[in-house]
């Protein structure tokens, strides 16, 4: 920023605003003393917000669980707290992962461990997912051989 260059300045000045302005929400979890943490974690909405990114994140590096999401504590609101700075912290590396690789893992149906009929040319083991009329290895999301 140049000495005296008041538009730049008072752009700062703003975005300093903004932010402050911003940080209470990020609160609001915490602060709004939900007495059924867990009731509320598992209310359509936030299914909703839960399934995309946990889907989107299975079987890469990034995949989380229902207690990585929330935190142990059911209880207190740090449980839905614990949620909104998870999703910030992971969610756009899940999203850049599938941007990088073009793929996103089919959803889990039904499954079964130890197959006697189809086995996984990738992994050689035989944990089938059956989804949308195929059978794909539950760990590699490739189509299965039968044996
Ligand atoms: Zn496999």
């Amino acid at each position: 920023m140049l000495r005296g260059d008041g538009r730049l300045r008072r752009r700062w000045r703003a975005r300093r605003r903004r932010r402050r302005r911003v940080r209470p929400r990020r609160r609001l979890y915490r602060a709004a003393d939900e007495p059924e943490p867990l009731s509320r974690a598992t209310e359509p909405l936030f299914e909703a917000v839960r399934l995309g990114p946990q889907q989107a994140a299975r079987n890469t590096t990034h995949g989380f669980d229902w207690d990585d999401l929330h935190g142990s504590d059911p209880g207190s609101g740090e449980y839905l707290a614990h949620r909104a700075r998870f999703k910030r912290s992971r969610v756009p590396r899940i999203a850049e992962t599938v941007a990088d690789t073009g793929f996103l893992a089919p959803p889990r149906g039904t499954t079964e461990h130890n197959n006697a009929v189809y086995v996984c040319p990738e992994c050689e083991r035989s944990e089938v997912n059956w989804i949308a009329g195929m059978e794909v290895c539950l760990d590699c999301d490739v189509p299965m051989r039968e044996r």
